[in-house]
């Protein structure tokens, strides 16, 4: 496994990530969200930060960027589609780009909706994916700037990740997305299950993260945009998948 990961929260409920690639000391941060936890990690790791990646344009995943790079002079990989919205972005990629840090690659993935350029990064030998605001565990990111049809296409893209993949968010929001996804899935007996591990993780103060693509796939309504049982909630039966994402994601806004 030459991929550490450290995971620690940052801002109010970001999750901040460190990488590490062991073969060669690379050390990447995934998205920008607050300079002093980011360096307290680096620190009680002893490591020392050489790249940045950045998921999508939102301040709460870039305000570090300018800090850490006068600090370390990491280098800062980015999505080309908000090139325009994010300073400091030394290198720009997009769906079907790969990224190396050491040994390591990551595919970059289009995951638009939250943002109309947002990526996610994802390590095939490691089975780890970076989603940030495209996917959460039990729900998705907020629909800011796309449409349901294109922000469920890039969901059926993670959908065919191998189940055992890793998944690591933006923020921690499981517990209130648990309380939703009940509410429009209240007989999946895998949603249960999970939602009382989350109530228990957060009661013992442990972060929800990582799930796996697989429970995701049995418990987050979001996923289950294309199975009858989702579509019937939506009183949307026979209609296309993307359609009873779009009203999910509408219900979830007003829940
Ligand atoms: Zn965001
Ligand atoms: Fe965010």
């Amino acid at each position: 496994m030459p991929l550490e990961i450290a995971l620690f929260p940052a801002l109010s409920d970001n999750f901040g990530y460190l990488v590490h690639d062991t073969a060669s000391g690379r050390v990447a941060a995934i998205d920008a969200p607050d300079e002093a936890p980011i360096v307290a990690e680096l620190e009680k790791r002893g490591w020392t930060l050489t790249d940045i990646l950045i998921t999508h344009h939102h301040a709460d995943h870039t305000d570090a960027i300018a800090p850490l790079k006068r600090r370390f002079d990491a280098h800062v990989i980015g999505p080309r589609e908000e090139s325009g919205r994010i300073s400091g972005l030394d290198t720009l990629v997009g769906g079907g780009d790969t990224v190396t840090l050491g040994e390591t690659v990551f595919e970059v993935i289009d995951v638009p909706g939250h943002t109309l350029g947002h990526i996610a990064f994802f390590s095939p030998a490691d089975k780890v994916l970076f989603s940030a605001d495209a996917l959460f565990s039990l729900g998705v990111g907020r629909m800011f700037e796309g449409d349901a049809e294109g922000m469920w296409k890039g969901l059926e893209r993670l959908k065919t990740l191998p189940g055992e993949t890793r998944i690591y968010c933006g923020h921690e929001y499981t517990l209130s997305n648990a309380k939703f996804a009940l509410s429009v899935d209240p007989e999946n007996a895998a949603l249960k299950t999970r939602a009382n591990e989350v109530q228990r993780q957060r009661d013992a103060g442990e972060p929800t993260i990582p799930a796996t693509l697989s429970d995701e796939l049995a418990a987050n309504p979001f996923l289950r945009a294309d199975t009858p049982e989702l579509a019937q909630a939506m009183n949307l039966s026979g209609a296309p998948a993307w359609q009873v994402f779009g009203a999910l994601r509408k219900a979830k806004d007003n829940f």
